[in-house]
């Protein structure tokens, strides 16, 4: 058995739509169960339609509602080929005034929680299954929707809520294991979940991997592939590095740590449950798909327990670093201590009011009067200074980047810090931090210096890995293996 997911781009419209059955098609000897995010666009859509609400924009807000409503009508209509009202269109429609009521109590109670707002980000992928699932019963396969909120149970962090893994593994046994025993192939939206309660809840933006992980943990699948828009993990992020090529196999560490980093392509806890159970992570282009089990010669990335390929065979990776990850949009804060604090107090106060936020911290150095962290949540910057401001002097800068340096064989070569300064020679780094497992290196640098810092970096570590990866052979439609 094994979990495939497809992201939004890979959902976006009734060809890309198309296309999944082909893969699907192409993996059902291999029992596959289906995870699909929302279609492109749609969670941020549904996101904007919350805060239009809040403010009782409400002609705004019916007008994107109704754009909401269109776009996937006119998806089920292509779809559908004509046939005159399927199932599915009302389907839709009972999700859609649903939708509807959630937003006109939003605006009537001028209120929109945690709660409500995992609620409403639960549409996209409450609806983008029921076109998949007709797209994919149309083409012959027996596909059966599943009710994500009935199999992954988590706890109540609205907005980022953790899975329960036990209960959810006894749920995907109830629920999955019979259809696949079955020869079905459940499809289920990612990203959402419920609590043991059956209150909606979300696991964070890009949260779909995690709901693949998380099943194919449950059940022990064979392998977990994420259907995305690009050739797999890829060197750099390619919307800030244009030289950023794809790797061909990374270890669940390195992976692990880019995606923290900033490796979007990737949500953060994907690869949790997929190593505490062994298996393989495969990142895959459903623009490109080649038919036929993948193979880390041609496409995708292969990402396993171990980063280099077994003894005496050529190593897929002539350098020590896997990939640069970045993040944009970081903030600075600089906590100086008013020494009302012995220093040891006066880091455990830092702490609490960071935990009391539920803020993380991407990247931490102190001294001892003072501490600076770099801080992805920008949400939580007022009330964070509020707090900390009351035993200490608070800076904030904006406008910051994060730049990570991800790879195992960092770990015990001497001179890589080195050769990375000397590499940034001339940008501003602000903050400088060295993971305790020595697999990564990360600073702090002017958002507008991220370009060209990580094309300097690039250059510096990628330029003489080998090109040892064949071209991929050009897609070669029909000869799937195994097509019913
Ligand atoms: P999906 O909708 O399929 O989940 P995402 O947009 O969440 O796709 O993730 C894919 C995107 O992640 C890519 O289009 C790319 O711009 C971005 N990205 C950032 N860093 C990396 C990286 N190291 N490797 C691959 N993609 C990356
Ligand atoms: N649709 C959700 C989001 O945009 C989850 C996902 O695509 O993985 O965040
Ligand atoms: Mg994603």
């Amino acid at each position: 058995m094994i979990v495939m997911k497809f992201g939004g781009t890979s959902v976006e419209n009734a060809a890309a739509i198309e296309r999944v059955c082909g893969i699907v098609r192409d993996r059902r000897p291999e029992r596959p169960i289906v995870v699909v995010s929302a279609l492109a666009g749609v969670t941020d859509q549904l996101v904007r339609l919350g805060r239009l609400a809040l403010a009782r924009e409400t002609e705004a807000c019916k007008r994107g509602w109704e754009a909401l409503r269109g776009r996937h009508l006119a998806v089920l209509a292509e779809l559908a080929a004509g046939a005159p009202a399927p199932p599915e269109a009302q389907a839709l429609d009972g999700l859609l005034e649903e939708l509807r009521q959630l937003l006109r109590g939003v605006m009537a109670l001028r209120e929109l929680t945690p709660r409500s707002h995992d609620a409403l980000l639960s549409f996209g992928e409450r609806m983008s299954p029921v076109l998949v699932r007709l797209a994919l019963a149309r083409g012959g396969l027996p596909a059966v929707l599943v009710d994500s909120r009935q199999v992954i149970a988590t706890d109540e962090r609205f907005t980022e809520a953790k899975p329960l893994l036990a209960e959810t593994q006894r749920r995907a046994e109830e629920h999955l294991r019979p259809l696949v025993d079955a020869a079905s192939i459940p499809v289920l939206g990612g990203f959402i979940a419920a609590t043991v309660r059956g209150v909606p809840t979300t696991l964070g933006r890009g949260g779909s991997d995690f709901s693949a992980s998380i099943l194919g943990g449950a059940l022990g699948a064979e392998r977990i592939e994420i259907w995305t828009d690009v050739d797999g993990m890829l060197t750099a992020d390619p919307r800030v590095c244009p030289l950023a090529r794809r790797i061909p196999r990374i270890s669940f560490v390195e992976a692990a740590e880019s995606a923290y980093y900033g490796a979007k392509v990737l949500h953060q806890a994907t690869l949790q449950p997929a190593m505490l159970k062994n298996i393989p992570v495969w990142v895959l282009n459903s623009r490109r798909w080649l038919p036929g089990p993948p193979d880390p010669r041609h496409s995708g990335t292969l990402i396993t327990a171990r980063p280099l390929a077994p003894r005496g065979k050529a190593s897929p990776r002539a350098g020590m670093v896997a990939c640069i990850s970045s993040k944009r949009r970081i903030a600075l804060l600089d906590i100086v201590s008013t020494r009302m604090l012995q220093a040891h107090a006066f880091m455990k106060a830092i702490f609490e009011v960071f935990a009391v936020h539920q803020c993380p911290i991407d990247m931490i150095s102190t001294s001892e009067v003072s501490v600076s962290l770099a801080i992805s949540a920008l949400d939580r910057v007022p009330g964070l200074v509020d707090d900390l401001s009351r035993f200490a002097e608070v800076r904030y800068e904006g406008r910051k980047a994060l730049v990570c340096l991800v790879g195992e064989g960092m770990r015990n070569t001497p001179g890589v810090a080195a050769a990375v300064f000397s590499a940034l020679d001339g940008v501003n780094v602000r903050m400088i931090s060295q993971g305790a497992s020595e697999v990564n290196i990360g600073f702090v640098i002017e958002d507008d210096d991220l370009p060209v810092a990580v094309e300097r970096l690039h250059r510096r570590f990628f330029a003489d890995a080998r090109t040892d990866v064949a071209p991929a052979p050009p897609r070669a439609l029909g000869a799937a293996t195994g097509a019913p």
